[in-house]
């Protein structure tokens, strides 16, 4: 997996200020760290957009990731003006995929970091919008939070906002989803079928129908797709009060 890293701003653009800390260094901090701890990944190659204190224009990031060829493209800035805790990004308008990625990511680096969680948001940002590759933007802690200030000047929170990046990075190889990974519901009306499908689909799931055919029986099964693991989906399930298993074929 070819994963493109692009520290917030850099050279004449310092990002957010306070004190004496710059949104720069910062970014670029933790994109060193996580680039230390995923060099010698097997299954991973890594590109940043920056590795000095540099300025690079928004569309180079992006023209830089494009030439890469990368697979995903997290943008790393630290937030400010009033709050506290972890937010992240993908663009209005994005596939499916992109969600997915988007939500383990968001949800590695909640469990790592075990800050405030902001939510799952959608923005138009310049890199999010203009990237081809599933993209997500991060905001970790705030600059300008009297709390959030005290733990960004220490080595170990530096640490642990890239460990909990490279979790969330990580989290996207182990188990692809493949087709009819989780089956939620057969039936032998296509109607009804249908419907669960609806009603899958108005709560976010994509889903196929396959038509499975055993002695003279026939029915209809209905196939949840997700980049979520299989066991966050069949929670996802659960909360809807709906049944369902996974094919164990990951
Ligand atoms: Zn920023």
């Amino acid at each position: 997996m070819r994963i493109f890293i692009d520290p917030g701003h850099g050279g004449h653009d310092p990002g957010a200020v306070y004190k004496n800390l710059k949104e720069k260094d910062l970014t670029l901090a933790i994109a060193k760290r996580i680039s230390a701890q995923l060099y010698h990944h097997p299954k991973i190659v890594l590109s940043l957009s920056r590795s000095v204190d540099e300025t690079v224009s928004l569309h180079q990031r992006v023209e830089k990731a494009h030439a890469f060829k990368a697979d995903l493209f997290i943008s790393i800035h630290i937030n400010a003006g009033g709050g506290t805790g972890f937010e992240s990004y993908r663009y209005l308008h994005t596939r499916e995929k992109t969600k997915g990625y988007h939500e383990r990511v968001h949800q590695s680096i909640i469990a790592e970091l075990k800050v405030r969680d902001r939510g799952i948001k959608k923005g138009d940002f310049y890199v999010l919008r203009n990237t081809r590759m599933p993209a997500v933007l991060t905001e970790s802690y705030f600059i300008d939070h009297p709390n959030d200030y005290a733990m960004l000047q220490k080595q170990q929170t530096i640490n642990s906002i890239a460990t909990a990046h490279v979790k969330g990075i990580t989290s996207l190889l182990d188990k692809k989803t493949t087709p009819s990974s989780v089956i939620c519901g057969s039936f032998k009306n296509r109607d009804k079928a249908e419907k669960r499908q609806a009603l899958l689909k108005s709560h976010g799931f994509e889903t196929t129908l396959t038509l499975m055919t055993m002695g003279m029986n026939r029915y209809y099964r209905v196939n949840v797709h997700s980049a979520l693991t299989c066991a966050q989906v069949q929670a996802r399930l659960r909360l809807l009060g709906l049944a369902s298993f996974s094919v164990k074929n990951n």
